[in-house]
């Protein structure tokens, strides 16, 4: 049996399993993943994506693509475009199965006529402010429309000429004819088509009335004999309605096989992050970020640009699981899911991002030589290359203190560290500029040393990363941070938005200093030794090559994910 299904199942996977058992949908499993294309993706519907796609596979069922653009305002190709790439990129296919609500207008319509026919729809004039005043609130009944008792013919009339375009925007809505008093505000006649004088994506200029997202979802998903309609749990009060459009529809013999259900699971909400499509679009439009690929978005395009990996974030869904209850997951955990992939796939380099010049005075110079260098110490085949060493190097400005504190393993003047893969080093003399900062560090090797192995076992603590100056490619180094540095970013004074919540320093651009490895590589991810994961960005085409950093190497998740 494997670790996978070892694992106990989740209220889902039971809930299939039972039908499964049952017989119900003859054995059928058909879900679906329904975008409404007015955003890029995010890690929430990765998490949506992971679940739907996995569990057909996992139950040999199918999963649809289908696009919920029944609001022409806000929907564009762009989006269509990036959400199919971000699916495809995550690993899941879709074959044929691409599907749009827009397709289903037609049948839609019809519907609605079906429901008017029935004498549980009608076409109601109230203006917008006039239909809101009267739903009530949830412990008071809302009042019926004056319209609410029309005859059938004459709504009829008036929906074909809703259709036809005689009406502006806003003077007529179709509603159904369910209960004022419902203590279900969704039940209280809602509306089911708006018009909507608005180039549609996808259809044109064909309708100018659209149907609302309760009036079209459930019958999407009925039309494409969806098993398990699965949504978060904001559409729970949603269900009743759902249920009650399709019990009116549905008029087929075989309705059991057929029918469609609605299950809802909680979403993916994550500290430090914002997650609503309608405030991503906000900092893309203010640019307050770079694009919706920034590095620093929670999308799928810009986790995918900051060195995500699509098995880090497929596993990353999996840890977090579904459950049926609200929770907020600590960004943290993403981060180590991306940590530990990389950690076993990534070519290992070394650069320095915050240079301090070193000198080898008894190095001969013009001298140099190549060294080996492991390529991924946690997978062998990966082997080895070869790092130039030469009397001029740089290391970290932080790797010396011209006064260490005790502990302080690392360079400070005559003490002796071990240059990784290279030659133990002892710092002879600091060299400062006129403002007293330290410019140089003048040091002997040990050529004895070589390989970073002692002599005659004598032992240095600290093992620094290094890189050759003359060798080294220089190179713009992006350091990313979170985006918010509160962690509920929501959380704000009065007169503040979320946006004052936004971390100043997110982005740092630093010119980094990396071995010549890296010119003749075509690998895009790297762990630089000591400094974290970073990505080559193949976006930005400049003289110098861009690394956007994807995690640094601290791991606040490694040992609780152990447990
Ligand atoms: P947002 O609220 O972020 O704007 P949305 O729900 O309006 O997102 P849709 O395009 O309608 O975005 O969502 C497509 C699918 O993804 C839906 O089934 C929705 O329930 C699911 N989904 C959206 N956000 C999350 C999330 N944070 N966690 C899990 N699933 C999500
Ligand atoms: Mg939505």
């Amino acid at each position: 049996m494997s670790s996978e299904e070892n694992k106990s199942l989740n209220f889902i996977e039971a809930m299939i399993e039972e039908d499964l058992k049952s017989g119900k949908h003859n054995g059928r499993i058909q879900t679906r993943f329904p975008p409404e294309p007015n955003g890029y993706l995010h890690i929430g519907h990765a998490k949506s994506i992971c679940l739907n796609f996995g569990l057909a596979k996992k139950y040999n069922g199918k999963c649809n693509l289908r696009f919920d653009d029944t609001n022409p305002v806000k929907e564009d190709v762009e989006y269509v475009d990036s959400i199919k790439e971000d699916i495809r990129w995550l690993g899941f296919e879709w074959e044929d199965r691409e599907y749009f609500a827009s397709d289903y207008f037609d049948q839609l319509y019809e519907w609605a006529k079906l429901l008017v026919k029935k004498g549980l729809a009608y076409v109601d004039e109230s203006s917008a402010d006039e239909v809101a005043a009267t739903r009530g609130t949830p412990t008071v009944p809302g009042k019926e429309s004056p319209f609410r008792n029309r005859p059938v013919e004459e709504n009829l009339d008036l929906l074909e000429r809703m259709k036809s375009g005689e009406f502006p925007d806003g003077s007529r809505v179709l509603r159904a004819k369910i209960d004022m008093a419902s203590p279900n505000m969704h039940m209280r006649d809602p509306v089911m088509y708006r018009i909507k004088h608005a180039h549609h994506h996808r259809t044109g200029n064909k309708w100018c009335i659209y149907p609302m997202y309760d009036f079209a979802h459930g019958q999407s998903d009925f039309i494409e004999g969806i098993t398990h309609s699965l949504c978060t749990l904001e559409f729970e009060v949603h269900r009743p309605l759902y249920d009650w459009f399709l019990d009116n529809i549905i008029e087929d013999s075989d309705v059991n096989a057929k029918r469609t259900h609605q299950t809802e699971f909680a979403r993916l909400n994550m500290n430090y992050t914002v997650m609503s499509k309608r405030l991503l679009l906000q900092l893309v439009k203010e640019n307050h970020v770079d694009g919706w690929d920034d590095p620093r978005m929670p999308t799928i395009s810009g986790l995918r640009r900051r060195g995500y990996t699509p098995e880090s974030v497929r596993n990353f869904a999996e840890r977090v699981g579904v459950a049926k209850r609200e929770n907020t997951i600590d960004v943290g955990l993403l981060e180590h899911c991306v940590r530990e992939d990389l950690n076993k796939s990534s070519q290992r380099i070394m650069g320095v991002i915050n240079p301090l010049k070193v000198t080898i005075e008894n190095y001969p110079e013009g001298k140099s030589e190549d060294l080996d260098a492991v390529n991924n110490p946690e997978d062998e085949n990966m082997g080895t290359r070869k790092v130039p060493f030469s009397r001029n190097l740089f290391i970290e400005q932080d790797d010396f203190m011209e006064e260490p504190p005790k502990k302080f393993f690392r360079l400070a003047p005559g003490s002796e560290v071990r240059l990784r893969y290279a030659y133990f080093i002892t710092c002879k003399k600091v060299v400062k500029n006129e403002n007293g900062e330290v410019v140089e560090l003048i040091c002997t090797y040990d050529p004895e040393s070589k390989g970073g192995n002692s002599p005659d076992g004598r032992k240095v603590k600290g093992t620094l990363h290094w890189v050759s100056a003359e060798h080294a490619v220089e190179s713009e180094i992006r350091l990313y941070d979170r985006l918010f540095e509160k962690e509920n970013p929501y959380d704000t004074k009065e007169g503040e938005t979320f946006l004052d919540n936004m971390n100043k320093d997110s982005l740092k651009i630093v010119t980094g200093y990396i071995e010549p490895f890296i010119k003749d590589a075509t690998m895009n991810h790297y762990q630089f030794e000591r400094l974290g994961y970073f990505y080559r960005d193949r976006k930005i085409t400049g003289e110098k090559p861009v690394f956007n950093r994807t995690a640094t190497l601290r791991d606040s998740w490694a040992k609780i994910a152990k447990q």
